[in-house]
């Protein structure tokens, strides 16, 4: 039986999605890397009563571990401590020393700040130096210190691990706390997992359905592994975590993704398309550049997204209006008038004039019709041109009608851009060699 813990995330704004939560989905990976089940978040109010109600619940459902985020400010509503510390039946009391290097920390405060309430600041620091019998301190990124509480003496219960909200002070606090000896003690009993990824790009999710269906049907065990696909930005993500004594079976059941789907498997490793088009470019010693129509530069972001992309990205011309792919972009004018803007001919020519105009090795050429407005019976709203070209005259054009709204359409279009580069680079959609 492996370890199971909870997530209390705190914070009103959390709740109500003005702050799209960080923490929960962060520590459910840690917990995963460290073989721990993570069973459930729960997103509660600052609200005491609430905090406690999360506790209690996942006391009951039996969780050995509980993280909780946010509320460890100095402010009246920060109130994580003292509900962790009353649940655990452990008495709070003030940590002097802690007092000190928390008082050490406000002195930059106390500097920017010269006029600041000198008393106000003495309670706000004491109240964060107050810390719960028999727990461990975790020492503030910012001026929070967390918490590891155990639970109440001679009780079983879920030890609770407190951190901030911030994700800048919850990241290196959670490390903080996972390398101590209390919480180490409290991992003991986690079962090693193994989490492996595949990424398919260019097929629906029911066709790995209907791979996992023939995988069993062919005597592999796949019920002993635990698969999850997910669609994601139109590639396929299939996950799979096993205890190491599955590894034959999923080796099995990984050969079997490869037989049926070689020409879309294009990850297998963990790493993502442009990851892939950032090393074959480097690797090639070749450069890139983009002229956009639809994506209004979203392709140029994407590969400017990695550090170290100045060695291979030119740039992009962002030619959304007719007069920019003509004057800026080099596109015929009369292509435009003969096929129309979102044509296959005018994508190839964005491409080219992306290379001769920028200087690039390799040129992306994307058009299309976001939406809502502007679609056609011929051409209707979604569909989108593409053409990646090499100087030396290889080139791949295609065209996707991609559903959704204009958010999708162009959101997408950089995911489908990035595989033709991928494609025109490798000479291949799948894993090259297999
Ligand atoms: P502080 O000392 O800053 O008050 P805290 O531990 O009390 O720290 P909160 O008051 O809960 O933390 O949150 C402070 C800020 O941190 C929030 O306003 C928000 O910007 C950010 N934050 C909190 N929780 C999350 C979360 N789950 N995901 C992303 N950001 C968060
Ligand atoms: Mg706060």
């Amino acid at each position: 039986m492996s370890l199971r813990a909870g997530i209390v995330v705190t914070g009103t704004e959390v709740l109500t999605g003005r702050v799209v939560d960080r923490n929960g989905p962060w520590l459910s990976e840690r917990l995963t890397e460290l073989g721990v089940e993570h069973a459930y978040t729960l997103v509660v109010a600052d609200r005491p009563d609430d905090v406690r109600g999360a506790l209690r619940f996942f006391a009951d459902q039996g969780c050995e571990l509980v993280l909780t985020s946010g509320g460890l400010g100095p402010t009246e509503d920060d109130l994580t401590a003292q509900v962790v510390a009353d649940f655990q039946g452990r008495p709070m009391a003030l940590d002097a020393p802690l007092e000190e290097r928390i008082w050490r920390i406000l002195e930059n405060v106390r500097v920017r700040w010269p006029n600041i309430d000198e008393e106000a600041l003495r309670a706000s620091n004491r109240k964060q130096a107050m810390v719960p019998e028999g727990a461990t301190v975790l020492e503030p990124i910012g001026t929070a210190p967390g918490l590891i509480v155990p639970p109440p003496e001679g009780i079983a219960g879920p030890t609770v691990v407190v951190l901030p909200g911030p994700p800048r002070e919850l990241q290196p606090m959670w490390r903080d706390a996972a390398a101590t000896p209390e919480l180490q003690a409290a991992l003991g009993t986690a079962t090693d997992y193994e989490l492996r990824m595949l990424r398919l790009f260019g097929i629906p999710e029911s066709e790995i359905a209907e791979t996992l269906r023939a995988a069993r049907d062919g005597g592999i065990d796949i019920d002993s592994l635990e698969i999850t696909t997910c669609l994601r930005r139109g590639e396929v993500e299939v996950v799979t975590r096993y205890e190491p004594a599955q590894a034959e079976v999923y080796a099995a059941f990984e050969q079997a993704v490869r037989d049926r789907h070689a020409d879309t498997l294009f990850s297998d490793d963990g790493s993502v398309v442009d990851d892939q088009v950032a090393d074959a470019l480097l690797a090639a010693g070749e450069t890139i550049a983009t002229a956009e129509s639809c994506t209004g530069g979203m392709v140029a972001a994407r590969l400017t997204d990695r550090p170290g992309s100045s060695a291979y990205v030119r740039g992009g011309i962002v030619a959304y209006d007719n007069a920019v792919k003509t004057d800026v972009a080099g596109v015929d004018a009369s292509l435009i008038a003969q096929h129309g803007a979102v044509s296959e001919e005018v994508a190839a020519a964005l491409a080219a004039g992306a290379i001769s105009g920028l200087g690039a090795d390799v040129g992306v050429g994307v058009t299309g019709i976001a939406g809502p407005g502007g679609g056609t019976e011929e051409k209707p709203v979604g569909l989108v041109w593409f053409a990646v070209t090499h100087r030396d005259g290889r080139s791949v054009t295609r065209s996707v009608t991609i559903p959704g709204g204009r958010a999708d359409v162009r959101d997408r279009s950089t995911t489908v851009a990035l595989h033709l580069v991928r494609r025109l680079l490798l000479g291949t959609s799948g894993i090259p060699g297999r």
